[in-house]
């Protein structure tokens, strides 16, 4: 099968390229990545033969040439994960959040709109669903979309897009949305790779608010293999909602990447290492998916330990 990835230089891009490229039933596998400042280099599968990057900016990347380009590719599948991603950037500057997350979008949904595809993932956040409180009960597939920053606004402006050329145009696309994700080549402004980072470097991990806001966190290898399930067998105009089964608030999370930190490094934390910093704008106190769905449509499907992924991530940035 001949596959096309978007951002598969990014985070979870990246991972989903390694593990699909064992399978040998890939023909080709092109990569879409334009390069940004959270891309990663020298990745493990760039000199497998079946791999070719192309370095194309999907904001900018629409027109008529393009369709044709890509329509001689024959593809079976293609999987977008290209985006900007982190919400404090959104914040700062939503401009490249409209420009790729939206604008980007549509131009691969026009490109691809009378391609001959059989299916279209499109890699989304729980972070369109807004909010909840300790109370409330997970985020499902009927949840309101309440996208509370720019990011999550312009992921479920994507979201939507994508909706609507399924039910208008019948374009053979599946919606995901992840919770966080953790692990190997996570660029260092996320949350985890800030934690080590900090610890490496003796400073203080700098903590939002009070510390008890509550992600769900799923180890990335864990979301890659259900991205697989859903490309292979998940159902076209589905959308699927992928978690760790893995509440945990930011201070217990941190708590558990020093513990990491400790037993790889035989070494005591022993200086001042978290401080309270101002809370983010706008900032979501819990997310949470509802992963009953998932599971049993998907029942060979299994989560893997949540302190072994950690402690396998904590080495990886050491
Ligand atoms: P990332 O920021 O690590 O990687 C994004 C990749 O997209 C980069 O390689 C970048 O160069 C590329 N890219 C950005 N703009 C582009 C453009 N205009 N044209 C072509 N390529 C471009 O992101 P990630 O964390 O790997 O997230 C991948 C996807 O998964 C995103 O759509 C994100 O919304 C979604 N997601 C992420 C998480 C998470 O925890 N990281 C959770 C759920 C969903």
């Amino acid at each position: 099968m001949n596959i096309l990835v978007t951002g598969g230089k990014g985070f979870i891009g990246s991972h989903f390229i390694e593990e699909i490229l064992k399978r040998n039933d890939i023909t080709k596998l092109w990569n879409v990545d334009s390069g940004t400042y959270a891309s990663n280099k020298n990745l493990p599968f760039e000199n497998d033969s079946r791999y070719q990057q192309l370095s194309m900016d999907i904001a900018t990347s629409y027109f008529p040439d393009h369709k044709k380009y890509f329509e001689s590719l024959n593809l079976d599948y293609i999987i977008h994960f290209a985006a900007e991603s982190h919400v404090d950037n959104s914040i700062k500057g939503p401009k490249k959040f409209i420009d790729t997350n939206i604008i980007g979008t549509f131009n691969l949904l026009e490109i691809f709109k009378d391609v001959n595809i059989k299916k279209f993932i499109h890699v989304s956040t729980d972070e369109v669903f807004g909010s909840l409180s300790y109370k409330e009960a997970e985020f499902n597939v009927d949840s309101p979309y309440r996208p509370n920053s720019p990011y999550a606004a312009s992921k479920a402006a994507s979201d939507l897009l994508v909706r609507s050329y399924v039910k208008t145009y019948k374009f053979p696309a599946i919606i995901t949305n992840c919770s966080n994700n953790f692990g190997q080549r996570q660029f260092p402004e996320k949350l985890i790779p800030v934690c080590i980072n900090k610890l490496k470097n003796k400073e203080k991990i700098p903590l939002y608010g009070t510390g008890e806001n509550i992600r769900d966190w799923i180890y990335v290898k864990d979301h890659v293999n259900a991205l697989i399930n859903v490309l292979l067998d998940g159902i076209v105009g589905k959308q699927y909602l992928i978690g760790g089964n893995n509440e945990i608030s930011n201070i217990q999370l941190i708590h558990s990447i020093v513990a990491a930190y400790e037993n790889i490094t035989n070494q005591k934390v022993d200086w001042e290492w978290f401080e309270y910093v101002t809370d983010r704008k706008g900032h979501d106190f819990r997310y949470a998916i509802d992963t009953k769905d998932f599971m049993m449509e998907f029942p060979n499907f299994k989560l893997s330990d949540f302190n072994e992924g950690l402690r396998k991530t904590v080495q990886s940035y050491l």
